[in-house]
């Protein structure tokens, strides 16, 4: 059935402001091929401008939007309002990484055991070098992963807080033995370590959340079957 409006129930936190988090309910009429982005948008402008959640591209292909759509992590821009069945849309932080304020999260620990020399990371072309601040890197980016942070947000492994290398980073780990078979001793030696590959617990989440078909899950039976001497 046709919606008439929808109720977006948005988790807010500022540090020191909005503290604790608690959520808050906006209304809009359900316009058809609206996106949760759009919503987002709509909320932004014309009733709080003080509502923080990152974009940027808007096709799925940068993953910044990325956040938690009814307890599932997803990317805003790619959810069509329309396809979610409930009348009232529950917007959170991705898990298992530091909110910022509302749905912005810090991406630092996404990238935390990930290697800049990874053959599979390459320069982001459309970065303009004026637009880069003094003292940062030009920004790199892999081939297939997105780096939105739903896998990791997804994986009840991370919900111990075990510091679990994580899902994006097996898989790139992965990708790197693939692309530099040379260097397959020391790659393995970091999947096996206490927190990598060993922890998964197969739970899969990684490869049914993922919006760029990385398939984590797949790269990290991989990496367990090269651990254990392809046999
Ligand atoms: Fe996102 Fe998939 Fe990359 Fe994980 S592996 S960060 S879900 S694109």
């Amino acid at each position: 059935m046709k919606k008439n409006s929808v109720t977006f129930s948005i988790l807010r936190f500022k540090p020191g402001r909005i503290d604790p988090p608690r959520l808050q309910d906006f209304s809009l009429p359900a316009e058809e091929n609206m996106t949760v982005l759009d919503a987002l948008e709509q909320i932004r402008l014309t009733r709080d401008s003080t509502l923080m959640y990152r974009h940027c591209c808007h096709h799925a292909s940068c993953g910044t939007c990325a956040c938690t759509i009814n307890g599932k992590p997803a990317l805003a821009c790619t959810t069509r309002v329309a396809d979610i069945k409930s009348d009232t849309i529950t917007l959170e932080p991705l898990a298992h990484l530091t909110c910022l304020g509302d749905l912005a999260v810090d991406m630092r620990d996404f990238f935390q055991g990930m290697d800049p020399e990874w053959a599979n990371l390459r320069t982001c072309e459309k970065t303009a070098p004026e637009r880069i601040p003094e003292g940062v890197g030009h920004p790199v980016r892999f081939e297939n992963c997105i780096e939105c942070g739903c896998c990791v947000a997804g994986c009840p492994v991370n919900d111990d807080d075990e510091g679990f290398l994580g899902p994006a980073v097996l898989a790139a780990v992965n990708n790197e033995i693939r692309n530099r078979p040379e260097k397959r001793e020391d790659l393995l030696r970091s999947a096996a370590a206490p927190n990598g590959a060993g922890m998964c617990k197969r739970h899969l989440v990684c490869s049914r959340v993922c919006p760029s078909k990385v398939y984590p899950a797949r790269h990290i039976a991989d990496l367990r079957r090269a651990m254990d001497g392809d046999k």
